[in-house]
């Protein structure tokens, strides 16, 4: 019997802030690998996720979401690392939530390259009645020139596989990139940091957790036990009462969350140990407004 041919390509999301790109991502890689949260700018490093089927593997890069506020200064270091993730890509899941279509949609399409582009409208789920759904799918299919219009839920998972499978039909014949076993292209202390990352955005309050840093300072294995010493940096001291909360508990709710998340992730038992220290803003850093964690 031949070997089937391999398939293999890069799919990129792109979109603009909060449409539900790195949700979409968990769920065709089959595993909470992006942070995701209810505000803009969750999403402030590339990550690739990796989904091989049999002869079939792509490869999804998920990106920070291209802002129309692209003056502030941390909007515009995100649209640098965004438009550098779609470089080398085979096809583009363009993400809109389903009956929004608006000048921030549009600002993030014209940043395309000229290429392949499917149009994903996401959040199908919140769509009441049902049936303003299809003239909404058909104004879009009128309106824009790409390859397929597909609506779909990444929260429930509705029609993903019906995306999947357009993809799948549409990308090139090739090697597989990496081994067939691998899920992203990041390292542990990555997933890690972002996920401590992802429970400070969750549960504090407005600007704090874009002051904030994220380190991972020991990572040791023992056994099927995984021990983390990380670091959250806060730029003001009076942060640090904030983050630890009352009796600690903060803290505790924060590292409990991340390490549950990390412990199914990763397929491992983790003790997880969270500081938090603090580092004063340097004069240069606060200009250049690196305000992401
Ligand atoms: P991104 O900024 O485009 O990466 O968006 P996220 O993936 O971080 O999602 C933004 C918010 O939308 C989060 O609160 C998600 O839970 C929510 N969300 C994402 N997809 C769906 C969906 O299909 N249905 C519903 N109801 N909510 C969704
Ligand atoms: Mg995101």
């Amino acid at each position: 019997m031949t070997e089937p041919v391999q398939r293999c390509g890069v799919v990129a999301l792109a979109g603009k802030p909060n449409v539900g790109k790195s949700t979409l991502l968990n769920r065709l890689v089959g595993r909470s690998l992006s942070i995701t949260s209810g505000r803009p700018q969750t999403t402030s490093h590339q990550l690739r996720g990796i989904r091989t089927e049999g002869a079939v593997q792509i490869i999804y890069t998920d990106t920070p979401g291209i802002s129309l506020h692209g003056r502030h200064p941390r909007s515009r270091q995100l649209n640098q690392v965004a438009l550098e993730a779609l470089e080398h890509i085979d096809l583009v899941l363009f993400v809109v939530a389903a009956l929004h279509w608006d000048e921030a949609d549009r600002y993030a399409l014209r940043q395309l390259r000229p290429g392949p582009w499917m149009l994903v409208i996401n959040k199908a789920d919140l769509v009441r009645p049902r049936s303003l759904l299809l003239p909404h799918i058909q104004e879009l299919s009128g309106r824009l020139d790409c390859l397929e219009v597909i609506p779909v839920s990444a929260a429930t998972g509705a029609n993903v596989r019906h995306l999947e499978l357009e993809l799948t039909r549409r990308l090139p014949e090739a090697p597989h990139l990496f081994p067939d076993h691998q899920w992203t292209d990041r390292q542990e202390d990555f997933l890690i940091m972002e996920r401590v990352r992802e429970k400070l955005l969750r549960q504090l309050r407005l600007e704090l957790p874009y002051q904030m840093t994220v380190q991972v300072e020991n990572l040791r294995r023992e056994g099927g036990l995984m021990h983390v010493d990380a670091v959250i940096w806060v730029e003001q001291s009076r942060h640090k009462a904030i983050v630890i909360g009352a009796g600690g508990r903060q803290l505790q709710k924060i590292g409990r969350a991340a390490r549950l998340d990390l412990e199914r992730l990763l397929s491992c038992r983790m003790m997880l140990c969270l500081r938090v220290r603090h580092r004063p803003v340097v004069a240069s850093r606060k200009n250049a407004g690196t305000g992401e964690a």
